[in-house]
């Protein structure tokens, strides 16, 4: 092997993620390359013999750049995505220059600490009770999976049945009661979990995405046996939140669990003009966010909470003669409320996004994310064709174009082609929709008005001036 300048390798690699992020902002959105031209780029067969590491990460730059979506910047609206930090950005690549295994803390006291820091943070901000267990996860899919393990545990338990010994086979069965507009990751984890998703009583929403409350109650109250509530603060299309309160009020008068998936919404909690959508949440008995999203830092990296310790342990903690190595036990062993054993430590990343935001610019990312999304609606609404179709109370806001759901998804293509912004689809209620979410710290209302226009410019372009005649 040959030696390298590590030094100069690090300079350059740090050299190459400065340009890319000063260019952020100008950058076209959509990627320039084909997945063709990046096999031919990065392919061929595996190289026989080594290749010194300041040439590979030229090649890994010059070839993969051209296939890189600009989602950090300031002007992707689509999925629910964030853009990290710097703060965050650079606890990720000492993170990664450290190499520690989060899993325990004799692995790496730092990352053991840095998380039990982090995690009390983040219940103080979202207003999830002090005495609440957490993991640090990849993302919502694990949390929510995670979530429901602690409450399948609970709910057999109580019916004096062990899940971790006896399985699910011959177990009393579960049900679970979810809004029929759940994100789909929760019916994954129901299948990871051997609950299955046949065991979803799904409860209508209302007009804008939202479980209808008197069907939830009717719902809870004609279930049999262990019962697992799961609620949404934060509809991933319309960003409508189900009332958190009395779903929980419902739910724990029947012996139910309650589960909150709030990958981006549970955020709302840090603002006081939008915590009252979050009403009632430190009721909940478990809770899924992501920090990857509203929290900006860099993938991957979710949490997860549980009201009660000897439940979340129980359901997911782990023992081998091995792990009990002589060496640091103060520390909280992080291994014990997730489903990974090894790990990286993500906790390093959120712990500086929060201590650079503080809890004023947690604060106010949301609430300009917010008020971006209303400028976004407000903008688009006056133009000629266009239809907001959601109520806005958070970040997300859905836009349909003319009346035919072809002409939204050839509007959105023809969007992207442009690359000012990005804009993904939905269906929503029977119909196509441009669906677009501000959740990114750098996105300013130039941004915004740069976008309106790049869409209004698209429009044109596919109906021409029959525009100001759709509606
Ligand atoms: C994004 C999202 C998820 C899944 O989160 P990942 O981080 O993508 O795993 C779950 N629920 C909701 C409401 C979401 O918006």
């Amino acid at each position: 092997m040959t030696d390298v300048d590590r030094a100069a390798l690090l300079q350059e690699t740090a050299a190459k993620v400065t340009a890319y992020r000063e260019q952020l902002s100008e950058l076209a959105v959509s990627p320039k390359a084909s997945s063709d031209e990046l096999r031919s780029a990065l392919g061929g067969p595996l190289p026989q013999a080594p290749t010194p590491a300041n040439e590979v990460v030229d090649q890994l730059a010059t070839g993969a750049e051209p296939g890189l979506v600009a989602t950090t910047g300031p002007r992707y609206f689509g999925f629910v995505v964030g853009g990290s930090l710097d703060a965050a950005m650079c606890a990720d690549i000492l993170a990664a220059g450290w190499d520690q295994n989060a899993g325990l803390p004799v692995l790496s006291p730092a990352a053991a600490v840095a998380e039990e820091i982090a995690g009390e943070w983040v219940k103080d901000l979202l207003n999830i009770p002090a005495d609440a267990t957490f993991g640090f996860t990849t993302g919502g899919q694990a949390s929510n999976t995670v979530g429901l393990v602690a409450a399948r545990h609970r709910v057999l338990a109580d019916a004096g049945w062990n899940v971790e010994t006896q399985g699910l086979i011959g177990a009393p069965p579960i049900t679970v009661i979810a809004g029929a507009e759940r994100h789909v990751t929760i019916d994954r984890a129901l299948r990871f979990l051997g609950i299955g998703t046949a065991a979803i009583q799904a409860v209508p929403t209302d007009a804008n995405g939202a479980v209808d409350q008197a069907q939830l109650e009717r719902a809870i109250a004609d279930a049999d046996g262990p019962t697992i509530v799961c609620l949404q603060a934060g509809n991933v299309n319309t960003g409508a939140f189900d009332n958190l309160a009395r779903g929980c009020q419902a739910a724990h008068e029947h012996g139910a669990w309650v589960h909150v998936d709030g990958a981006f919404g549970l955020w709302a909690a840090a603002s006081p003009s939008t915590q009252h959508l979050v009403e009632g949440v430190e009721l909940a008995d478990s809770w899924a966010t992501d920090a990857h999203k509203w929290l900006n830092v860099p993938y991957d990296s979710g949490l997860v909470f549980c009201a009660d310790a000897s439940t979340h342990e129980a359901a997911t903690s782990a023992g081998a003669s091995y792990l009990a190595a002589p060496g640091n036990t103060e520390a909280r062993t992080p291994f014990h409320y997730v489903t990974e054993a090894s790990r990286r430590a993500r906790g390093f990343a959120v712990w500086a996004a929060l201590r650079q935001l503080g809890r004023d610019g947690v604060a106010d990312l949301v609430e300009r994310s917010c008020a971006l999304a209303r400028q976004f609606a407000k903008g688009l609404s006056a133009a000629p064709g266009f239809t907001i179709a959601n109520d806005v109370v958070l970040n997300q806001v859905l836009v349909r174009f003319g009346d035919d759901d072809d002409l939204t998804d050839r509007l959105m293509a023809e969007i992207q082609r442009d690359g000012t912004c990005w804009m993904g689809g939905t269906t929503w209620h029977g119909h196509r929709y441009m669906r677009i979410s501000v959740s990114n710290w750098s996105t300013r209302p130039d941004d915004v008005d740069r976008s309106v226009a790049a869409v209004i410019r698209a429009a044109e372009k596919l109906v021409g001036p029959r525009a100001s005649s759709l509606r």
